[in-house]
Formats: structure tokens, C-alpha cells, sequence
């Protein structure tokens, strides 16, 4: 502040200096000639205003001074304030006097160089009132001209430093100051020299509040008598030099103190307007200051209470700029970053971390910064210098500006990385075996609840095994606890090798194992018998000698089956069952598999039991083939079909409607496609050397022609055995076509290339889409047993048959209808020009073997 009223006051010396030496410049006694003026003269006491028809008042005396000086003779035109300023501009008038200058009106009009007079507004108050800075206004009623510039100034003055004051407008100063000297009012504003002149006399008293200084000049019409403000600025140049001049003789007497002599007008101006400055600068100063310094004191204790309590809180906590840029961190995160907290500043995550730890924090940062989100999640961070990870749990929320735009983010993290540790601890107490570390019972019902819910919600069917060793009490027993536990560990080990991921293997008790499996199966036939084949692999595998130290244990195991299904049982429940029917197995002998139904028990252990025996019965003379002869309408053999059968060692013959489909399901069916291919090429190759050149038809499997080698494992047998390959018919169903039409196509087709021909087996029964019959290099269709069955008794069976021939001729292909086993039906389809016959009418399929050698190779005797 000081400094600063001293530049000041250097400079209003020097415009004081710049000012004397300019006058000197000029010679007045040149200029003297006579000129008519006319002046215009408003009222604007004591500055203007019109005596008896002549100009009064300072700048009225003082432009007569100068009009007698110039011999001008001057015409005053007594106008109102706005009248005036038009009547110069149209040229009404030559000259006016009080007009403040500005930008706006120097593009009108012209105004002479020296200021005629300075003014300023000022603020007189009662005088017991003691006001000296904007502060004291704080309750007080000011007077001032309504709608008069000064009043809108006291207004916004009082506003901008929070000040209250009530503003009382009135059309008069006179009144204004009336007002105050009777304690209506408590100070009154007004132009300064209408102050100077009234306030005494009223006794108000002037406050140091001055404001809105202006310099008022004579004005003319731009461009229009330039000489008259030449002459003015002449004049004025001189007489303000001159205490003793004209000039403060007029001032003198309309109330004005004359300033010291030296001194030109502009500098006590300069003064006037410092006094103002100082005045409220000190003013304001002098409040603030102790104010201030308080609450710096304040700000200063706030700041460092403030730095201890963040750098003493165990947690991270930061703020980022838009740019992800560090504005503050305190001491715990400057420490984990290893900086000091001055070298954080304007740095970012990625002079620290790398990898997945920078792009989860950054993923998390923007998310507060683009979005505005509060975020709290947790982060793992790499520790800076590459030892370990920690884990924080991170709450960041968005700083916004006035406007409401994210401009930062502040973020606390908690480093919580030993409190996963103890929670990981804590869970593993809870819900694991100690010793097999596998899922504990706790644990495995709550999985069990949620697989049950899964199986209600529509997820496939799933099982439970309930798995008690046989001979671990012996082992615990005789061998001592460290070895019964290593046992216990070595089935862990076993059961968890023997399942899926999904699957879990949990010790619920000293040697009681459950494994609950996953949804697999659709229905409760197949789940039961995968459940089923799972327990009987893991009654082997714990069959098997564990060995520990070198010695063979045997332990064994009885489990117990169930299902997991949509039934409304609960975890208990289904518990329950595993256990009943692990009893039921250790009871019928142990080391044994029991399923809980009993019921399915048997159908499940009978398939388990037909597709372990057929795997053996494949090579072995328990598989024969068979043939069934087809005849046209002549009653000549047009044909045969090859049929599988399985003559079983004990439980005899088995049809092929009972094994096929379990061949299908475990695969065996491959070996088995491949077997009656060979067959049927031996077949081929017999009746060619016996003369017989009718073709031969074997059934393919769907799954057997899904297989990706299937083209060439056929080729490869048919051209190795050198049979005959166009005389072979393969059998298919329609079920081939629905997974993949276009490959079905595409590797009949390849067949079709070396010789081999299609038939749809069962026609009728299954796709029933026929637009798909045009698109298939076909041979023939066999008509389902099922129609001809009630054929022709039955209208609609005969209707489809009828149907079917109609079609197949359309598209030029052979039909074949099989399961004929009456004349009755034989003479409807022989009517309908049915092109071939099958069926026990004629013949039941015979061994190969037999069917070779025999005359059932001849045309039959009877022609249907
Ligand atoms: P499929 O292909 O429809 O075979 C016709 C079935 O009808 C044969 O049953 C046959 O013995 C029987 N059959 C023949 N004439 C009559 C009759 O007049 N009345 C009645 N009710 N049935 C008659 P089979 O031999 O029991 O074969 C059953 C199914 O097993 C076959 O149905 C076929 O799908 C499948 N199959 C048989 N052998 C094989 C084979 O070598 N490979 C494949 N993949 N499947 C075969
Ligand atoms: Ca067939
Ligand atoms: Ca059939």
C-alpha cells in the first residue's frame, strides 16, 4: 500500500511539471478580434446557471472572463441540460459550457485541451455521525438524487462490500440535505461543489467518501469552432498558473479554497482523488488487517492441523486433476511412491505403476472424471520396486467447479491387503477340511443349494455321491493317525482327479466323501446312468492300492447315488438319500455302487451292465448278421437288408432296438458300423460268385455318419474288400439331415461318386420336411413298418402310404415297404405299384451264413 501511493504521488509531480512548462509555450496578446457567441446555459448551481439573462455561476463567470478577454460578445440561450447538448449539435448554439468529457461524446463533439474545472461526487453526513470509510455504511440512510448516477453507484458500492445501507432517493438535494440536518437522513450525497456551497450552512459535515470524478470543459459542434476552445485553453493555461488570476478569483468567490499558488489544478486533483484512495484504503485496510492476520493465524493453524490429520490417517488420500495429474497426496501415498510429498505434484500413475495395476486405477480415475461417478471398489496395486501386490479399497469422488463440471477427483484408499489375508484365512477356517483342504460340509450344502436352484431354473439334472471308505477305521486304527490322514489326503487327491472343474469334492466327516456333480444330464434316465458310470470309475479308482512310503493301502469305498432334480427336495434331503443309498451299498457287501431309487437302480445297472458286455462282444461270435430278403411285385428278390443281432452267454438273444441305441450313446457303435460294412462287402462278394447280382442294404448309424472320417473309413473297407460297391444301399435315417443339411448332402454325394446308394429308413416317421428329398442324391425310400402296419385298414395310415408312393415317383425314386406281414397288405401295396417288400410275410431276416447257402436266395414260389 505504501509503496504504492508513493508511485502516485511521483507521478502527479510530473504531470504537474509536464503542465507548466506547456504554458509557457504560449503567446496571448496575438489573438484579439470580435466574436459573436452564443453560449447555451442550463442550471447546474453553483458550476452554471443564468443570472438576469447573463451567464453565472464558476464556468459562467469564468467563459464571460474569457469572452472579454477575446472580445467575444456572448448570446446565452437558457436550455434544459439535453436541449442544450442537441442545440450544439444542430448548431444552434456555438458554445457549452459544464459538459463532462467522454469517449462517446468527443465522436460529436470537440472539447478544448485544459480542464475548466474538476468535479467529483461526495458524500456530507450529520454531524454526529462518523463516517469515514464504505464500512461505516453498514445501517445508514443515504440521500442522494433518485435516479441520478450517484445513487446507482452508492448502490453497487455498498453491494460489493456486503454493506447494507438503506437508500433514500429524493428529487432535490436541497431537500436531501434538509433531511439529513433534521436527522431524517444520516448523510447526503451530492456533486462537490453544490456541497462546498450548501453543507456548511445546513451544518452537515463532509465525509472522506468522494467518488466519480469527472472534468468538465466547454464543448462545441464537432468540427465548428475550433477557435473558441483554442482561445479557452489559452486563457485557462494561463490563469490556472496564476493564484491570483481570474480563474481563482471566481472560484474564491463561489466558495472554493484557493490552492497554493505553484500548484495547477490537476495536481490537487490528483491529491482530491489519493485522499479518496487512501482514505478507503486505509479504511479498509486498517479493518482488514486484523481481520486478516486472525485468520491467516487461522488458516495457517487449519492448514497444519489439517496436514496431520491426513498424513496421520493410515490410508492414501489424494486428489487428481482432469488430467490424472497429481494436486496433493499425503504422506502415506508420497511414502508408498517413495517421493517426497513437494516432488508428487503434477506426476502421474505412470511414472509409478505399470501393467494391470496402472489400467485399473486409470479405468477407475476416468470413470469419476468423465462420468462424474463416486466410485468405491477395490484396486490391486503392484508395490512400486516389484514386492507383491496390495490391495486397497478405494472411494473416489468428483470435485466440480461453480459450474458443475468435474475439475478433479479426490480419492481415499485403504490399504486392506492384510485384511484379505485374515478374511481368506478366516473363509478357509470356515468352509475347508483342514487336512484334505477340500470344500467342508458347510460349504458343500451351500453348493448344493445353489445347483439346486440352477436345476429348478431349468440347467440340466445333477447328482450327488456320497463316498465312505471301507477299511479306513482298520488302517487308522492299526497304523496311527498320521498315516490314516495321509490315506485320507491320497482319496482327496483321487476324487478331485477323477471330476470337472464345476464338480466339487468335499470331506464332510472322518472318511466320508461327497461329490456333488454338476448339472450334465437332460433327463433323469441319462443323468442317472452317467451318475451311475461316474460312481463305478470312482469305486475303481479307490480300489486301487494307495501307496505311502512305499507300502500298498487299500481302502475301498461304498458310495451312495442320487440325483440332483426339480422336485422341491432340499440339500438335506438329497443328502439324505446319498447317504441311505451308500448304506444299502456297504450292506449288500461293500466296495459297491447302490443308486437311491431302486427302481432305476435296475434298469441303470442292467444298461451298465449290456454296454460293458457289448464293448467285449464286439470280434466274438456273440454278433451274427442277419438278412431279410426284399421282393418286387414279380415276387423276384429285388434285395436284402443286413441286420445286426447279439446272441448274449447268458441272457440270450438281445435285439437290436435294445443294444443299438446304448452302442450309439457310448460310441461303440463306430466299431460296430465298420463291422457290418465288412460284412456286407463279404456278402456282396458271395452272392456275385453265386450269381446272384442283387444289392445288399445295411443300416448306418447317425452318429457313425456324423463322423468326420466317415467317407474315407468307407472307401478305405469297400475298395480293400472288392466287393461290388454299386450293389450297396446305405440305410439312413431322417434324423441325419436335421444338424447340418448341407454336410449330410455334401458326403452322400461323395459317396454317391463311388457307386453308393441312399435310402431314408422309416420314411414318414421322423423330419417330415420333404422339400429337402429334391436336394439329396437319393436312391430310394423305405416306408415306416408303422403305416403299413394298419394299412389298408386304417384311412389316414393309407392315405400317407398312398401319399408317400405318389411322391416317390414324382421324384423317380424306388420305395421299399418294410414290415409287410399280410396278403392283405401286400396286395394293396403291390396295387399302389409299390416297387418292393420286406416283411415277415415273405420271410424273417436268417443268418448270412444260412440265407447264403440256402435257397432262400431263389425267387420265392409264391408271387404276392
Ligand atoms: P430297421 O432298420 O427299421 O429294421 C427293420 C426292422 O424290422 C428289423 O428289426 C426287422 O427284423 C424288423 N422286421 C422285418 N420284417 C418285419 C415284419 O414283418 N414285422 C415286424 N414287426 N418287424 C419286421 P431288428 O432286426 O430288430 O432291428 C431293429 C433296428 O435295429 C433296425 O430297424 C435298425 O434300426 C437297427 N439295426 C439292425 N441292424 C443294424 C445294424 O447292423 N446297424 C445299425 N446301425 N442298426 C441296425
Ligand atoms: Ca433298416
Ligand atoms: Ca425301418
Amino acid at each position: 500500500m505504501k509503496a504504492g501511493s508513493q508511485c502516485l504521488w511521483q507521478w502527479a509531480l510530473r504531470s504537474a511539471t509536464i503542465l507548466l512548462m506547456g504554458s509557457a509555450l504560449f503567446d496571448m496578446s496575438a489573438y484579439a478580434q470580435q466574436r459573436l457567441v452564443r453560449v447555451g446555459i442550463f442550471e447546474n448551481a453553483p458550476e452554471l446557471h443564468m443570472d438576469n439573462g447573463q451567464p453565472s455561476g464558476i464556468l459562467g463567470e469564468l467563459l464571460s472572463a474569457v469572452a472579454n478577454t477575446e472580445k467575444w460578445t456572448l448570446t446565452p440561450v437558457a436550455c434544459e441540460w439535453r436541449d442544450c447538448l442537441e442545440a450544439l449539435q444542430e448548431g444552434r448554439i456555438d458554445l457549452m459550457p459544464d459538459v463532462p468529457h467522454s469517449v462517446d461524446r468527443s465522436d460529436l463533439y470537440d472539447f478544448h485541451k485544459v480542464p475548466s474545472l474538476h468535479s467529483w461526487s461526495q458524500m456530507y453526513q450529520h454531524p454526529d455521525e462518523r463516517i469515514t470509510s464504505v464500512l461505516d455504511l453498514q445501517g445508514k440512510r443515504i440521500v442522494s438524487l433518485a435516479g441520478s448516477v450517484q445513487a446507482d453507484y452508492i448502490a453497487s458500492l455498498a453491494g460489493s462490500f456486503g454493506i447494507r445501507a438503506q437508500l433514500i432517493g429524493v428529487s432535490d438535494l436541497q431537500e436531501g440535505f434538509a433531511m439529513v440536518a433534521d436527522n431524517r437522513a444520516d448523510a447526503a450525497v451530492a456533486n462537490y461543489y453544490y456541497g462546498e456551497l450548501h453543507a456548511a450552512k445546513r451544518g452537515l459535515v463532509a465525509t472522506p467518501l468522494m467518488f466519480q470524478p469527472t472534468q468538465l470543459f466547454y464543448a462545441t459542434k464537432k468540427g465548428r469552432n475550433i477557435d473558441l476552445l483554442d482561445a479557452i485553453d489559452r486563457n485557462l493555461t494561463e490563469w490556472q498558473g496564476d493564484s491570483e488570476s481570474v480563474y481563482f478569483r471566481i472560484l474564491q468567490r463561489w466558495g472554493q479554497a484557493t490552492p497554493a499558488a505553484s500548484v495547477p489544478s490537476s495536481f490537487w486533483w490528483v491529491i482530491s482523488s489519493l485522499g479518496l484512495l487512501l482514505v478507503m484504503a486505509l479504511g479498509l485496510a486498517a479493518l482488514f488487517k486484523a481481520q486478516v492476520n486472525r485468520q491467516t493465524r487461522h488458516l495457517k493453524a487449519s492448514e497444519t492441523r489439517l496436514n496431520t490429520i491426513l498424513d496421520s490417517v493410515d490410508a492414501h488420500i489424494y486428489i487428481k486433476d482432469r488430467q490424472l495429474k497429481y494436486r496433493y497426496g499425503n504422506h502415506q501415498l508420497c511414502e508408498f511412491f517413495g517421493l517426497h510429498a513437494p516432488d508428487l505434484i503434477d506426476r502421474r500413475d505412470d511414472e509409478f505403476l505399470s501393467g494391470t495395476s496402472l489400467s485399473q486405477v486409470r479405468q477407475n480415475d476416468l470413470r469419476v472424471i468423465n462420468n462424474g461417478e463416486r466410485v468405491a471398489l477395490e484396486e490391486q496395486v503392484a508395490k512400486p520396486g516389484g514386492q507383491g501386490v496390495d490391495t486397497f479399497f478405494s472411494i473416489k469422488i468428483p470435485l466440480r467447479d461453480s459450474r458443475g463440471k468435474v475439475e478433479a477427483l479426490c480419492g481415499i484408499s485403504t490399504n486392506i491387503t492384510d485384511h484379505k489375508v485374515t478374511q481368506a484365512a478366516a473363509h478357509r477356517l470356515a468352509y475347508y477340511d483342514p487336512l484334505t483342504e477340500l470344500p467342508n460340509r458347510r460349504l458343500l450344502l451351500e453348493r448344493m443349494g445353489h445347483a439346486l436352484e440352477a436345476v429348478r431354473c431349468g440347467a440340466g439334472i445333477g447328482a450327488v455321491l456320497f463316498v465312505d471308505l471301507d477299511n479306513f477305521k482298520r488302517i487308522n486304527d492299526a497304523r496311527g493317525h498320521v498315516l490314516g490322514d495321509a490315506v485320507l489326503c491320497g482319496v482327496a487327491q483321487r476324487l478331485k482327479d477323477m471330476v470337472r472343474g464345476v464338480d466339487t469334492v468335499a470331506r464332510i466327516g472322518g472318511d466320508e466323501f461327497v461329490i456333488l456333480l454338476d448339472h450334465f444330464g437332460r433327463t433323469q434316465e441319462e443323468s442317472a446312468r452317467i451318475a451311475m458310470t461316474i460312481a463305478e470309475s470312482v469305486r475303481a479308482a479307490l480300489e486301487q492300492p494307495l501307496i505311502i512310503d512305499g507300502q500298498p493301502y487299500f481302502s475301498g469305498g461304498s458310495i451312495g447315488v442320487t440325483l440332483l432334480r426339480p422336485d422341491g427336495k432340499s440339500t438335506h434331503d438329497v443328502l439324505r438319500e446319498a447317504d441311505t443309498a451308500m448304506y444299502r451299498a456297504k450292506e449288500s457287501g461293500r466296495n459297491r455302487v447302490a443308486f437311491y431309487e431302486t427302481s432305476m437302480q435296475t434298469e441303470i445297472e442292467e444298461r451298465l451292465a449290456l454296454e460293458h458286455d457289448l464293448s467285449l462282444a464286439i470280434g466274438t461270435e456273440q454278433l451274427g448278421m442277419y438278412a431279410q430278403p426284399q421282393y418286387d411285385r414279380n415276387g423276384d428278390i429285388a434285395g436284402a437288408e443286413l441286420l445286426i443281432r447279439w446272441e448274449h452267454p447268458t441272457r440270450g438273444s438281445i435285439s437290436p432296438s435294445r443294444f443299438i441305441p446304448i452302442a450309439e450313446e457310448t460310441g461303440v457303435i463306430l466299431r460296430i458300423g465298420d463291422w457290418t460294412l465288412q460284412q456286407a462287402c463279404s456278402t456282396l462278394l458271395r452272392l456275385e460268385q453265386a450269381g446272384q447280382h442283387y444289392p445288399l442294404s445295411i443300416n448306418v448309424s447317425p452318429r457313425q455318419f456324423r463322423q468326420p472320417d466317415f467317407v474315407s473309413r468307407v472307401r478305405e473297407i469297400v475298395l480293400e474288400s472288392g466287393a461290388p460297391v454299386h450293389r450297396l444301399i446305405f440305410e439312413v435315417t431322417e434324423g441325419i439331415l436335421i444338424e447340418d443339411l448341407q454336410g449330410a448332402i455334401d458326403r452322400m454325394a461323395e459317396l454317391s461318386d463311388i457307386g453308393i446308394r441312399f435310402s431314408i429308413d422309416d420314411f414318414g416317421t421322423g423330419y417330415s420336411n420333404l422339400t429337402y428329398l429334391k436336394r439329396l442324391p437319393l436312391y430310394e425310400l423305405k416306408i415306416d413298418k408303422s403305416f403299413i402296419h394298419d394299412a389298408p385298414g386304417d384311412p389316414d395310415n393309407t392315405a400317407i402310404v398312398k401319399l408317400i408312393l405318389a411322391m416317390a415317383k414324382q421324384l423317380s425314386l424306388r420305395v421299399v415297404a418294410e414290415g409287410v406281414e399280410t396278403q392283405a397288405q401286400a396286395d394293396f401295396l403291390s396295387a399302389l405299384e409299390c416297387d418292393a417288400m420286406q416283411g415277415y410275410l415273405f420271410a424273417r431276416p436268417i443268418p448270412i451264413a444260412r440265407w447264403l447257402d440256402s435257397s432262400h436266395t431263389e425267387p420265392l414260389a409264391k408271387t404276392p
